[in-house]
């Protein structure tokens, strides 16, 4: 599978990110690349202080579940 940056696709620049097993599905999916991860994060953080908790646990949590919030973000997010 192909990941996308939902906000970059919006953008119309180059989004994407990464492959995702299993490779041989063409099939795509939404996340968010580090750059406007990051700028998420921050707005959310200056917007939303009482979260800020939220925003530093997730600075700590592994890789793995980053990728997951990346995606979960780009699917809340690629709308908006
Ligand atoms: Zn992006």
């Amino acid at each position: 599978m192909k990941v996308l940056c939902a906000w970059c696709v919006r953008d119309g620049k180059p989004a994407f990110l990464r492959e995702k097993s299993p490779v041989s599905d063409v099939s795509e999916t939404h996340g968010l690349c580090s750059d406007h991860f990051t700028s998420l994060r921050a707005s959310v953080g200056q917007v939303m202080s009482s979260r800020r908790w939220l925003v530093s646990q997730m600075n700590d949590f592994c890789w793995g579940l980053t990728r997951w919030g990346q995606r979960l973000m780009g699917r809340l997010f690629s709308l908006s």
